[in-house]
């Protein structure tokens, strides 16, 4: 018989781990056992703000209430079919999320990572059968320091040694150059006429929330209408009003969802949306294109047993209504330009914090230390102790992402605590 302190007690849950899982991530000590809107409890009952969201998943909070009623119902009533029949959801789940995000299309998955491949294989097939890119001479423009997930092909165009190394042979057909570089992008173009697409993260957000100069966005789908490629969104980590808008790709315009796209839209061809998708319940992902784009899937050509199944599809309306109804975008633009103002006035008091950057509440601190050192990972673990919980992102940088539904007030107390904490390491 296992004891209840067996079953309950962090020390034990964080060995169980230990000892039966893969070693494939590097927890903070805290083991989790509850969730509300932007709270999170461990198992011995204390409380923390969440300031990860689950790399942005949760925007609309732990377990609203409305999106976990439409997975109760829905998971009552049918949860999966396969494809190989209609269910009685998809259609509307697929007319109601593309005119949300204006596009003809959907094509719906189930990961992040599966949505990056969906895209990948289009662009590709797009090539192929409408630019008339001889077989097998596609190429795929990536950025350095992207991250786009763990398959075997993503991880092939990807720089993180530590995500690359041993899982080779790689993935041809990728070409990589310096973000924010337009002028490297141009070149690409003209070295290259077999380019079919260039795929990319609006803002970085495993990079280290690093986000570009104003022009790089609307630049990149200019070269590839220029060049006859795909502009290729990955908008997991950055969309659905994560970055202050319904979409990072949104720019500047202030509104949330089922908009007029405003002047500083650009649009992308393949939309890339996942993790908020389904607001932290069920993994739903999504890659959303026009019809002369999407044509190019035919059936049989692609497909998963899991994508746009019953329970997805009533989780997913359910996720982005509530963007909607809550405005989240206007809150995260507007917490964000607090956010980023506290951290502003910390820096003037502490040398241990040199920037703060991000947009809407994506947003990342830099701590003074080197990227090896344990210095941001000793202030998270701090700032757990204090009631907070954020994770370090490439040694020195500590990304702060808290839900979308948190008030001011619940704001300028986390600034309060990271202020507390910060200074108590100075
Ligand atoms: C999280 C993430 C992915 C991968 O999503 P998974 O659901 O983990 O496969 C891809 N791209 C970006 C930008 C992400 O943040």
């Amino acid at each position: 018989m296992i004891s209840e302190k067996e079953t309950t007690s962090s020390e034990n849950l964080m060995a169980l781990e230990n000892q039966y899982g893969a070693h494939n991530y590097h927890p903070l000590p805290v083991v989790l056992a509850r969730g509300e809107g932007v709270y999170v409890w461990d198992v011995e009952g204390n409380r923390y703000y969440d300031f990860l969201s689950a790399y942005s998943a949760v925007n609309q909070g732990h377990c609203h209430p409305k999106i976990i009623g439409a997975l109760k119902d829905q998971a009552e009533t049918l949860t999966l079919t396969s494809r190989a029949f209609y269910n009685s959801t998809l259609g509307q789940y697929e007319q109601y999320v593309t005119e949300y995000f204006g596009f003809d299309k959907v094509l719906p998955m189930n990961t992040g990572a599966e949505g990056v491949e969906t895209a990948i294989k289009i662009a590709r097939k797009w090539g192929y059968e409408k630019k008339g890119v001889a077989e097998n001479q596609g190429v795929i423009v990536v950025f350095d320091q992207n991250f786009h997930g763990r398959t075997t092909t993503i991880i092939s165009f990807s720089n993180d040694d530590e995500a690359r190394k041993n899982y080779g042979p790689y993935t041809e057909g990728f070409i990589r150059v310096p973000y924010n570089d337009l002028a490297a992008l141009k070149e690409v173009f003209t070295n290259h006429p077999d380019i079919v697409g260039v795929l990319t993260e609006p803002i970085q957000g495993e990079a280290g929330v690093v986000v570009p100069n104003a022009s790089f966005i609307p630049g990149i789908a200019a070269l590839c209408k220029e060049n006859n490629a795909l502009f290729i969104a990955d908008e997991i980590q950055t969309g659905i009003a994560r970055t202050g808008s319904l979409l990072a790709v949104c720019g500047n315009c202030n509104c949330s969802g089922n908009c007029e796209r405003g002047k500083t839209y650009t649009r992308p061809d393949l939309l890339i949306l996942g993790k908020a998708l389904s607001g932290g319940t069920y993994p739903v992902s999504a890659v959303l294109a026009d019809d002369e784009i999407m044509d190019v899937i035919t059936p049989g050509s692609h497909g998963s047993t899991y994508g746009g199944n019953p329970l997805a599809n009533s989780v997913a309306m359910a996720a982005l209504d509530v963007v909607n109804d809550e405005r989240l975008a206007q809150n995260a633009r507007k917490l964000g330009e607090i956010f980023r103002e506290r951290m502003n006035v910390l820096i003037g008091k502490s040398a241990l914090v040199t920037l703060v950057r991000g947009r809407g509440l994506l947003n990342a601190i830099i701590i003074n230390d080197s990227p090896e050192s344990s210095t941001a990972w000793d202030i998270c673990v701090k700032l757990k102790e204090n009631g907070l919980l954020a994770k370090p992102t490439h040694g020195n940088i500590i990304r702060f992402a808290p839900p979308l539904v948190m008030s001011e007030e619940e704001l300028h107390d986390c600034c309060d605590i990271i202020e507390k904490t910060i200074l108590e390491f100075a």
